[in-house]
Formats: structure tokens, C-alpha cells, sequence
């Protein structure tokens, strides 16, 4: 009786269950995980502007001889996450991802200021695009390699979101990890890691500069560039024009859409980070089947 419910299971479930088991736990406890370091990325999309900020305020009172106006430790570990609205440390229980969000419906349990739906979501993407990637890629060097770039891409997107900012913080090291992790050619032989982040920078440099010279305008920031340094050095100069053309088919899409359904201003930028972010994501996961079907036309 129940035979029509096995066949006529979704593809979905069918290539869930034909996954070899072991790989289906792995992506559950990557999964979880996932969830507690999107609590993380939350810190670090919240506060990595923020002590950019401090910083530059810093350094101009000192150039001044004026007393520093930011004299507190603050970073990513410390203070302690407290609600915006009323300064209340949160406890560990107000703090697990998700669970609490849910229960305290959203809103900070001592002066009920609304939480923003933004936390649980960043935790619910990076636990869902975690447990994806490890299940795509297993959990060996190349999966936990990978997650590092995933969570890095994460943080980028939701910080140029923020603030139009790709840090330099960020996108530096993300490109030496790259390099150090094909040094051994985890993912692409060095030579071609080395050349993908040389292209990467180079190309939007020189699509910025044409842009910049036919309309007088900018249309993306130095930041894209060092992102698709990244990219480059990550997934190899071969992934790039995959990534570009994503990028700019995604942005050219949503930045339509925008216009067409909120009224946004054409002259106000759409930040470019957020599309490279989920181009490069694209690449990582699927990249090697999208290239074989591109050259298997040729
Ligand atoms: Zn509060």
C-alpha cells in the first residue's frame, strides 16, 4: 500500500538517502555547530564596523593631541552581547541561537525592545549552508577548509549589507588562507590559486576603472576587488569567469528588481559584496559541474 510513497518520494529525499550515512551525520553535526558560530558571525557582522570606527575616531584625536574618545576594550570577545535598547547582559540561556529568539518572541526580556529577525536568520543560514556545504563536500581537510571560507563569506555579505564595507580585516587574510590552503592544492594547484587571486583583483579593478572613465561614476569599491582576490586564490583563476558573470547577472537582477519595486535611487550604489559572496558559494559547490556542462559544449 505504501509502495506509491517510496517511488514517488521526492528527488530530494531519494539523494538524501542515498548519501552514505556517514556523510548525512556529518552535515547534522556541522549543521548544529553552524547555528552557534552564526551566533558568532553576529559579533563579528555587528561589531567588526564598529571597532573600525573606534579606531579611525581614535587616530584622529590622537593626530589632534585630544584625549581618545574611545577608551573601553571592545572587540569580539569583549563587552558581552548586551540588548541594544537597555544595555542587560545577556545570560547564556537568552544567548543559544535560535531556541532563544523564539523564546522570548523576539523582544529583549527586560525592556521588551524587539530583537531583530536578523540573528536567528544569519544562524539558520550559515547552520543550513554549513550543513550543505560539508554534505556536498564530506567532512575531511577540503569540507573544513571550505566551512572557514563559507562563515568568512557570510560575515562579508551581511558587513557590505551594513555599511557598503568589505574590511580589509577580513578580506586580507581570507585571500592568505586561500593560498595557504591549495600551497598543498587542497582545492586547485598553487599556480593557478596565485594567478585567480592576481585576475581576480586585476579584473574588477579594470571593469571599475572603464566604468569610472565612460560615466564618471563608481560602481563598486577596492573592497570587490580584494573579495574576488579571495575568491581567486581560493578556487583557482579558472572560477572566475563564472563568478563574475554570476555576480553581475545576480546584481544586474536584483538591482532591477529593487527599482522596480521599492522605488530605490539609481544613483544610490547597491553594494556588489553580497553577489560575489553567493557567486563564489555557487563556485565552491557546485562550480566543477557547471564548468564540466560549459566545456562539454565546446
Ligand atoms: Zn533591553
Amino acid at each position: 500500500m505504501n509502495e506509491g510513497l517510496a517511488t514517488d518520494a521526492s528527488p530530494l529525499l531519494s539523494l538524501l538517502f542515498d548519501a552514505p550515512p556517514g556523510i548525512l551525520a556529518a552535515a547534522l553535526v556541522w549543521g548544529l555547530i553552524g547555528l552557534m558560530i552564526g551566533s558568532f558571525l553576529n559579533v563579528v557582522i555587528h561589531r567588526i564596523p564598529v571597532m573600525l570606527q573606534r579606531e579611525t575616531d581614535n587616530f584622529i584625536a590622537l593626530e589632534r593631541d585630544e584625549p581618545m574618545p574611545h577608551a573601553t576594550r571592545y572587540n569580539l570577545i569583549v563587552p558581552r552581547s548586551a540588548c541594544s535598547s537597555c544595555g542587560h547582559t545577556l545570560s547564556a540561556a537568552e544567548n543559544i541561537p535560535v531556541v532563544s529568539w523564539l523564546w522570548l518572541r523576539g523582544r529583549c526580556r527586560h525592556c521588551r525592545a524587539p530583537i531583530s529577525v536578523r540573528y536567528p536568520t544569519v544562524e539558520l543560514l550559515t547552520a543550513g549552508l554549513s550543513a550543505l556545504l560539508i554534505w556536498r563536500m564530506g567532512s575531511g581537510l577540503e569540507g573544513l577548509a571550505a566551512l572557514l571560507l563559507l562563515w568568512t563569506l557570510v560575515a562579508l555579505t551581511f558587513i557590505d549589507l551594513d555599511t557598503q564595507i568589505l574590511p580589509d580585516d577580513l578580506t586580507l587574510p581570507l585571500t592568505w588562507a586561500g593560498l595557504l590552503v591549495n600551497l598543498p592544492g587542497l582545492f586547485v594547484p598553487l599556480p593557478q590559486a596565485v594567478i585567480g587571486a592576481v585576475a581576480g583583483y586585476l579584473s574588477l579593478w579594470a571593469v571599475y576603472w572603464a566604468f569610472r572613465l565612460v560615466t564618471g561614476k563608481e560602481g563598486m569599491g577596492y573592497g570587490d576587488f580584494k573579495l574576488l582576490a579571495a575568491l581567486g586564490a581560493w578556487l583557482g583563476w579558472m572560477m572566475l569567469p563564472l563568478i563574475v558573470l554570476l555576480s553581475s547577472a545576480l546584481g544586474a537582477v536584483v538591482g532591477l528588481l529593487l527599482i522596480l519595486l521599492r522605488g530605490h535611487q539609481r544613483d544610490k550604489p547597491i553594494p556588489f559584496g553580497p553577489f560575489l559572496a553567493v557567486a563564489g558559494l555557487v563556485a565552491l559547490l557546485y562550480g566543477q559541474e557547471v564548468m564540466d556542462a560549459w566545456l562539454g559544449r565546446w
